[in-house]
């Protein structure tokens, strides 16, 4: 009997799934293997928001399996020592995976590869998995990837995504293979209240609603702050309960400038992912160099406390910060503006705001996260690497009746309409009713005149 393990990562989901279904068509059994990965926990990337959403998402999966006469596999430790443990107790000759685009998953792959040909088993690496399009499948003439997105996305559009596979109607298991008992989300604290539910269940749901009533307006309303007009997808993309080619098909089915404008954002997702795994330092240094000496992180403490608690007293940052803390996610408006304000106005490194948003973002991964915080920062693929975004201006703008800052920042609730971006304005009793801080800074078109002869050191 030939047995196949499916190692899942960044993919849990049985929809259109390569690496279970080249398991399934060349074995007479399979071995679903989840490995909660020790490396991931001592790189400090397990935060708690998305630990409790692969908890749902490691349920749902093995319900799945069930469903089809299988289950989830589910170990901890060193990744590569457990799939060759399991690989051993199944005798299996072959282990499935997705291709990952970071330096980590490079690395785990070719250690995977090593052990497991020194023992005379093969691993099978599967792209368009966690990616519509493989880094790498359209390239410039005079570079391995592309550096900027427009150009990027015309070759990208012009490709076909391979075809959409269905989910298997039976999963046939090999028995008798231990397994760790499944993490649950209630076994976590720290965790964000309104953190949504993951599972591809629950993933599945949300694309039917956002095909049926929520992409058509996409185009008009992507920067609606109040209005959260935008999928939500994003944390089902992350952990890959949702595939990537399955939606760009559905999108164009569903046709109309809202479905093109929702493509295109996909097309960014790919084109971060191919700017990582050409250039796998992007996750920690400048991409493109602009020599800026930040503000020294002692001397920015007060305000970097300030932008992270939600307290810097410009209320549309302030909003924006506060959902994050409260739901483990933001809308993209929110992440452009206050990314902004740390990097251009308080001057602070793009790493400091982007290792807060790793902590608390459930969809928070290292391609998406580090190149937009360094496209924001001035120090990625943007062409204009000087745009500063006045907070004010963005929030008169992207919320015109003051409703999102409302809603995230109660001191303010009792300011009617637009008056809620500019609190400082208020006189006398009116100002003294509500219990917000003045502005950290002064701003001059958008950047800071430091009050306390905080240099930029
Ligand atoms: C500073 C900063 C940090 C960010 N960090 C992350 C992150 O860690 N993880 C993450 O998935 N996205 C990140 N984004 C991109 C974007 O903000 C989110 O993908 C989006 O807000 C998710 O909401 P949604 O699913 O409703 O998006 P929608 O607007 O519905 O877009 C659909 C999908 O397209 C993709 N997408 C949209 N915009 C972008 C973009 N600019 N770059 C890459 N993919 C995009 C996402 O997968 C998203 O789910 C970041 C953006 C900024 C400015």
């Amino acid at each position: 009997m030939n047995v196949s393990v499916v190692l899942f990562t960044s993919d849990l989901r049985l929809h259109d799934h390569p690496p279970l279904r080249a398991a399934l068509d060349g074995s007479s059994a399979v071995v679903p293997l989840f490995v909660r990965d020790r490396a991931v926990d001592t790189a400090g990337f397990a935060a708690p928001n998305r630990l409790a959403f692969l908890a749902d998402c490691l349920r749902d999966l093995d319900t799945g399996l069930r469903e089809r006469g299988g289950h989830l596999v589910f170990r901890s430790g060193d990744v590569v020592d457990q799939v060759c443990r399991v690989v051993r107790e199944a005798d299996a000759d072959d282990v499935h995976m997705a291709a990952g685009a970071s330096a980590y998953a490079h690395r785990r792959e070719e250690r995977l590869r090593t052990a497991l040909e020194s023992e005379g088993r093969r691993l099978h690496v599967h792209d368009t998995v966690i990616t519509a399009l493989a880094p790498g499948a359209v390239t410039p003439a005079a570079s391995d990837h592309f550096a900027v997105f427009t150009p990027y996305f015309r070759h990208w559009a012009r490709q076909q995504p391979r075809n959409v596979l269905g989910a298997p109607r039976a999963v046939p298991v090999q028995e008798g293979i231990g397994s760790e008992a499944l993490p649950r989300r209630g076994d976590l604290s720290a965790l964000s209240e309104g953190l949504a539910e993951g599972g591809e269940r629950e993933g599945r749901t949300r694309l039917t609603a956002w095909l049926r009533s929520g992409i058509g307006s996409y185009e008009d309303r992507h920067d609606d702050l109040p209005g959260d007009a935008t999928s939500r997808l994003s944390p089902h993309l992350h952990f890959g309960t949702l595939s990537p080619v399955e939606l760009v098909h559905r999108a164009r089915k569903a046709g109309g400038p809202g479905a093109e404008a929702f493509v295109r954002q996909l097309a960014w997702r790919d084109f971060h992912h191919q700017v990582l795994a050409a250039r796998p330092d992007a996750g920690t240094t400048d991409y493109r160099t602009r020599r800026d000496l930040w503000r020294s992180q002692t001397s920015a403490a007060r305000d970097i406390d300030a932008w992270k608690e939600g307290r810097t007293g410009y209320p549309v940052v302030d909003a924006a910060m506060r959902q994050l803390r409260y739901e483990g996610w933001m809308h993209n408006r929110g992440r452009l503006l206050t990314a902004s304000f740390l990097t251009k106005t308080l001057y602070v490194d793009w790493r400091v705001g982007a290792r807060h948003f790793l902590e608390l973002l459930v969809d928070g991964d290292i391609a998406n996260n580090q190149l937009n915080w360094q496209w924001v920062a001035g120090t990625g693929t943007d062409t204009r690497p000087n745009r500063v975004l006045n907070p004010v201006l963005q929030g008169k703008r992207y919320d015109p009746d003051g409703t999102y800052v409302r809603r995230w920042v109660p001191e303010l609730e009792g300011l009617d309409g637009a008056a809620v971006h500019e609190p400082w304005k208020l006189k006398g009793l009116e100002r003294a009713a509500h219990d917000y801080p003045e502005p950290i800074v002064e701003l001059a078109d958008g950047l800071a005149r430091f009050r306390h002869a905080r240099g930029r050191a």
